[in-house]
C-alpha cells in the first residue's frame, strides 16, 4: 500500500460538443489494498514465511489447514482507502515520472495539470496494483450514462449508477499474475451515446505470499483415483458459478464478513503438502464453530448450492457486475439456488464438510471469474 500513490487531479472540463457545455464530473479509481480486514492477519507477506516444521507437524484444528505458529496480528486500515501522495524527497529535485492517472487523461486529450477543485474534476488511478487483488473504479458525472472497462480482455458495461451517481466497478488482478502491466482501457459514456476513451498501462506488483509447509497423512495430498471425475465436474460447476457477470451493482464496499471470528489461513498462502506444493489457498480461512449462522457478505442471489469434495457443501452469491462470493465447507444451506438475498442474511451454517480439519468458513470473492483476496474488499 505505501508504494502506491495517488494522484488527484481537480479542473474544469469544457466539452467541445453541442453548445459547449460545461460538465462537471468526477471519476475515482481507487486500489483497495492488500491490507487486511481482520483483526488477526498475517504480515503483509513481504517475505516468505517457513509457517510449520516439516518433522511432524499437522494442521490446526479449523483450516485446511492453518500454520502452527500464527504470526503476530498487523492492523491494517482495510478500506476506504485514503489518497495519498509520497512526500517528494529532499535534496535532489526529480520530475515526478507520470502517473497513470495522468496518462489515462493525457489519452484522451486532458490536461492533467489544470486544477480548479471548485469545479468537481476528479481521477485518481493507482500506479500499481497487487497480484491476488481487486481494484475499484468510481465515476460520477452530470450528463453521464454509464462506463464501459476493458480489463484482460473483457468488457464490462456499467450501466446503473446508485442513487448518489455513482458507476463502480471491481475489476481483478489474478494471483501469480506475470504481466508486469495490464492494459486498462476505460471509456465514458455521454448523453446521445457519445464516448471518451482513455487508455494507460498499469503496472503489476508481484506480492509474495507466504509459504506453508505441512507434512500430512498422504491421503490428503492426492485424493483417491475414483473420486477424480466427481472433482473435475466440481471444478467445472464452481468455474460455471463464479465466472457469471450479471449487468445489475448489488454491492458496494466493503463487503460484510460473513462470521466474527479471525483469519486462521489467508488468501494466496502456498501451502507445501509432503514436499508437494499444491495450489495456493484461493480465500480466507475464518475461525467459526460447528453450526454457527453465515451471513451473506453482500445482496444478491444465490447461484449454486452443491457439495464438493474438496469444498464440501458450498453456497455462492452472485452480488452482480462480476462480483461473486463462495461459502465452503458448511453443514447445512439456508437457501436455495434463484433464491435472492440481503446483506447480512444467513445463507448456511458452519460446518467441516469437504476437505478440511476442522469447522471454520472458508471465503472466496471472484471478481469476472478471477479469484482475488476477500480481505481487501471485506470490512471488519
Ligand atoms: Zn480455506
Amino acid at each position: 500500500m505505501d508504494s502506491l500513490k495517488h494522484t488527484p487531479f481537480n479542473g474544469a472540463i469544457r466539452r467541445g460538443v453541442p453548445a459547449a457545455r460545461l460538465l462537471l464530473f468526477a471519476i475515482a479509481l481507487a486500489l483497495l489494498t492488500a491490507a487486511g480486514c481482520a483483526k488477526k492477519e498475517l504480515p503483509r507477506q513481504s517475505a516468505p514465511v517457513m509457517a510449520a516444521g516439516t518433522a511432524d507437524a499437522r494442521p490446526a484444528a479449523g483450516t485446511e489447514p492453518a500454520p502452527q505458529n500464527p504470526p503476530a496480528p498487523d492492523l491494517q486500515p482495510a478500506f476506504p482507502l485514503t489518497e495519498k501522495t509520497k512526500a517528494a524527497p529532499s535534496g535532489k529535485k526529480k520530475a515526478p515520472a507520470r502517473t497513470t492517472t495522468e496518462r489515462l487523461l493525457q489519452s484522451a486529450g486532458r490536461d492533467p495539470g489544470a486544477v480548479q477543485p471548485e469545479a468537481g474534476f476528479h481521477l485518481a488511478v493507482p500506479d500499481t496494483l497487487g497480484d491476488g487483488e481487486a481494484f475499484l473504479v468510481e465515476f460520477s458525472a452530470a450528463g453521464a450514462e454509464g462506463l464501459e472497462l476493458g480489463w484482460r480482455g473483457k468488457t464490462l458495461s456499467v450501466t446503473e449508477a446508485d442513487k448518489a451517481g455513482r458507476f463502480m466497478a471491481l475489476l481483478p488482478v489474478p494471483l501469480d499474475e506475470k504481466a508486469k502491466s495490464l492494459p486498462l482501457a476505460l471509456t465514458l459514456v455521454w448523453s446521445a451515446g457519445k464516448k471518451e476513451a482513455m487508455k494507460a498501462d498499469v503496472p503489476v506488483k508481484k506480492r509474495s505470499y507466504a509459504v506453508q509447509r505441512l507434512k500430512v497423512a498422504p491421503k490428503h495430498v492426492s485424493p483417491p483415483p475414483d473420486m477424480l471425475p466427481k472433482i473435475e465436474r466440481d471444478r467445472a460447476e464452481m468455474r460455471a458459478a463464479v465466472g457469471k457477470v450479471t449487468p445489475r451493482r448489488y454491492w458496494s464496499l466493503p463487503l460484510l464478513r460473513p462470521v466474527p471470528g479471525q483469519v486462521t489461513s489467508l488468501y494466496g498462502l502456498r501451502r507445501v503438502f509432503n514436499n508437494v506444493p499444491k495450489s495456493p489457498h484461493k480465500g480466507l480461512d475464518l475461525d467459526a464453530a460447528e453450526g454457527d449462522p453465515v451471513a451473506s457478505a453482500e445482496a444478491g442471489t444465490v447461484v449454486l448450492v452443491s457439495e464438493h469434495y474438496y469444498g464440501g457443501k458450498t453456497v455462492v452469491v452472485d452480488h452482480g457486475l462480476g462480483v461473486l462470493t463462495a461459502y465452503l465447507h458448511l453443514s447445512g444451506y439456508n437457501v436455495s439456488v434463484g433464491q435472492t438475498v440481503r446483506r447480512g442474511d444467513i445463507i448456511g451454517f458452519i460446518g467441516s464438510t469437504g476437505r478440511v480439519t476442522g469447522p471454520h468458513l472458508h471465503l472466496s470473492l471472484y471478481v469476472m471469474g478471477v479469484s482475488v483476496n476477500a480481505a481487501t474488499c471485506t470490512a471488519m
